[in-house]
């Protein structure tokens, strides 16, 4: 039964702010703020390298572990 409640804690991180039309077209790398070039509007990196993108997210995870659940 708590599976539906689970599911709608995904979007507790809400969307970061929708890309303006005039937005910057380099977007730093959310692991070491290097200026990634984005060629995809519709995909944005977040990330300079896919090896950074996964630095980052174990760092999230094992952050919420650590914070949310003691
Ligand atoms: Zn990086």
């Amino acid at each position: 039964m708590g599976e539906f409640a689970h599911q709608n804690q995904q979007g507790r991180h809400g969307q970061q702010g929708q890309p303006q039309h005039r937005g910057p077209v380099v977007v730093p790398c959310k692991w070491c703020h290097k200026p990634v070039a984005q060629t995809r509007r519709w995909f944005p990196k977040q990330y300079c390298g896919r090896w950074h993108k996964w630095k980052h997210r174990v760092t999230e995870i094992v952050g919420e572990v650590l914070g949310g659940g003691a």
